[in-house]
Order: C-alpha cells, then sequence, then structure tokens
C-alpha cells in the first residue's frame, strides 16, 4: 500500500451528487459572472468567519493585494510579512505596489514572531500581514497591541486557516481584513482558483467590491482603478455546497492529527505546536526533524509520500534575494526551511493509511 500526500479524487467523489446540483443550477440560471451563488456564498463565509463581509474574488493572492488596497495601502508604503511563507503572500502585497518587508517568525509555530516586528518598523510601515501558517492563527493578541500602538493596519493572510480560531474567534475576524484562498487543496477549496476579501469594516469592503471589478459600481462608473478579479458563479456555487462540510472535515484533520501526535509521542521528532487559545485546523501537518532529505527519502522507500512546507525561506528564492535582511535576523525562517517535513493529513485519509504512515515515520527515523 502507498500513501499519497492528497487525493482530491475523494473528496469529489463523496461531494459528487451536491456538485453536480450546484453546477446544474448554475446551468439553468446561464449568469456566469455576479449570478446568485456568488452573493449566497459571500453571505454564507462572512456568517461562517464571524465578519460582516465577504467579497469573493478569483485567487487568495488577489485577495491579499485587494484587501491591502482597499484597506488603503498606497504604493511605497512598507508591509511586514513573516520570511517563512508561500511565495503568494509576497506577490499579493506587490502587487498593490507595497514594499515587503520580512520579519522571522517563531521557530514554535512558524508564524509572524510579535518581538521581531521593532526592529524592522519605520516611519514608512504601514500594514502588516499575519500568515496563519500550516492552519494554525499566528499570536493575533500580541501583533494586534503593536499594530494598533503603532497604527498599523492587520491583514491576515488566511488561505490555510478556514475555520482556525485564536481565543474562540474564527480567522478572518481578528483583523481588519483577511485573505482567503480556495485553491482546490486548502481546507475549502474550489474546482480551481478562488478567493475572497473578508472583513467587518464597510468601508474596506465597499472599496473591495469596486476593485474587482474595473472600479466600477452596477452602473458601470468607475469610481476607483480597479481590476478584473471576479469569483465565477460556478465556483461560488461549488464554494456553498462545500461549505456545510468544512467543519467535519476539520474535525477529521484533527482526529487524525491527534492519532500522529499520541503514536509519535516519544519518536524523535518535533511534533506542530498547538498553542492553548489556538484551534489548529491542519492544512498541514508539519513535523520537524534531523536529516529531512534523507527521512524523506526512507518514507518514500516505504510508499509514503511528503513534501517541503516550505525548502526554502523568501529571501532565499532568486527573485527575492532583494529582501534579504542580511543581519541574521531571519534565523527562525532559515532553521524551518531546513528541518520541516509535511506528512500526509487530509479529510478523507483512513485510519489504516494514518497507522501505515506512523509505521514508516517510526522505521525511517534513526533508532534511540
Ligand atoms: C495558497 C496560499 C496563498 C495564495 O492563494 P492562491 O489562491 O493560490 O492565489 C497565499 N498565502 C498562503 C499562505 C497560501 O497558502
Amino acid at each position: 500500500m502507498t500513501v499519497a500526500f492528497l487525493d482530491l479524487r475523494r473528496r469529489v467523489s463523496a461531494l459528487r451528487p451536491s456538485l453536480d446540483a450546484a453546477i446544474a443550477s448554475v446551468l439553468e440560471e446561464s449568469r456566469f459572472v455576479f449570478g446568485s451563488s456568488v452573493e449566497a456564498f459571500e453571505e454564507a463565509f462572512a456568517d461562517y468567519c464571524g465578519a460582516r463581509s465577504a467579497v469573493g474574488v478569483a485567487s487568495g493572492t488577489d485577495a491579499i493585494t485587494i484587501a491591502l488596497v482597499a484597506a488603503g495601502v498606497e504604493p511605497g508604503d512598507e508591509v511586514i510579512v513573516p520570511a517563512n511563507t508561500c511565495v503568494p503572500t509576497v506577490a499579493g502585497v506587490e502587487a498593490a505596489g507595497a514594499v515587503p518587508i520580512l520579519a522571522d517568525v517563531e521557530l514554535e509555530t512558524a508564524t509572524l514572531a510579535p518581538d521581531a516586528l521593532e526592529a524592522v518598523l519605520t516611519p514608512r510601515t504601514r500594514a502588516l500581514v499575519s500568515v496563519h501558517l500550516y492552519g494554525q492563527c499566528a499570536a493575533m493578541d500580541a501583533l494586534v497591541v503593536f499594530a494598533r500602538r503603532h497604527h498599523l493596519l492587520v491583514v491576515e493572510d488566511a488561505a490555510q486557516a478556514h475555520g482556525a480560531a485564536f481565543d474562540g474567534r474564527r480567522a478572518g475576524s481578528l483583523g481588519d481584513v483577511a485573505a482567503f484562498s480556495f485553491y482546490p487543496t486548502k481546507n475549502l477549496g474550489a474546482l480551481g482558483d478562488a478567493g475572497a476579501v473578508v472583513t467587518s469594516d464597510a468601508a474596506i469592503a465597499e472599496r473591495a467590491r469596486l476593485l474587482r471589478s474595473y472600479g466600477q459600481r452596477d452602473g458601470g462608473e468607475s469610481l476607483l482603478h480597479g481590476r478584473n478579479s471576479r469569483l465565477d458563479t460556478l465556483q461560488a456555487a461549488v464554494l456553498l455546497a462545500a461549505l456545510p462540510r468544512l467543519d467535519a472535515w476539520n474535525d477529521r484533520r484533527r482526529e487524525l492529527a491527534e492519532l500522529y501526535r499520541q503514536r509519535l509521542a516519544d519518536a524523535p521528532l518535533l511534533l506542530p505546536s498547538e498553542g492553548s487559545c489556538r484551534r489548529h485546523v491542519y492544512h498541514l501537518f508539519v513535523a520537524r526533524v534531523d536529516g529531512r532529505d534523507g527521512f524523506r527519502s526512507r518514507l518514500a522507500d516505504q510508499g509514503v509520500e511528503t513534501l517541503v512546507h516550505y525548502p526554502q525561506p523568501i529571501h532565499r528564492h532568486p527573485a527575492y534575494r532583494v529582501l534579504d535582511r542580511r543581519d541574521g535576523s531571519l534565523a527562525a525562517s532559515e532553521t524551518l526551511a531546513g528541518d520541516v517535513v509535511s506528512l500526509p493529513l487530509y479529510p478523507e485519509l483512513r485510519d489504516e493509511e494514518a497507522n501505515l504512515v506512523v509505521s514508516a515515520v517510526e522505521r525511517a527515523l534513526p533508532s534511540l
């Protein structure tokens, strides 16, 4: 038996009847842009996040850009982002015309370190992007306190955190504005690209609505310089059909994480941390292990597929070397890139497959 990192065919086959019905309803209506499912999904998703508004857009990267511009970030403004994230976080900031400034993450949670912010603050700093990496919220209490003290906007990159919570409040409701991705592999995924800007600020929501469609309101008059970044009706209908399953999917992710935790408690690898006030939804189960690359190939030999999120911190990508701070202050991000490994974990993974992963991990680790 082999264990794939992810098998979306299982999700599709479980959802197939509701997907077929959702797609049929869009075909019936034949309003493929701004059809009725778009608004219905926006309302349901805002509600799910505990926020007032959601604005559907074309991708998570666009959601970051539109969130920043809608919140008032202007060309040349500096925006703090963690060095341990995926490139789209930074690409989204750049597309807003802003300058990404890298700050380090906490080794334990791999999310933006509140005590790394002071050193990168300048008079041009306008916002920080808190990435809820791997499905766990960043230290939102301390990040928000810092941001308020320095009049910075707080933007959540919640692309991996649908349903995650901090102190009982869900991702999407923890800052000024949040960006979600519904890329197919995310905890809530579409059948293609899709995203949303989520906020309780009516002015930000209104600007995001304009920005995603040429700055125009219904009448076709442009009030802002916008773009085309709309959520297709078809994807909205698919997301609306999937949303009622999200909590059960996240519960199953947590159950599998618990299985890994219990069965690997004594193994020589670092399991992901779970802060007491943070509900982790395990978009990824990321452990840390010495000799990571050899460990991965020994797992591959046993048919267990793993991935690395992420093999390089942002400033080690050729395109982003200029963002390196060159003062050793991104050390935790560099350490993580060297030893993190993501084990297969998705709602449709069967117990026997998870048990097989555990046995393979035990065999792949150096013996004690
Ligand atoms: C997936 C992801 C994005 C980008 O989303 P797209 O929909 O692929 O544009 C941004 N940030 C993080 C943390 C992500 O995981």
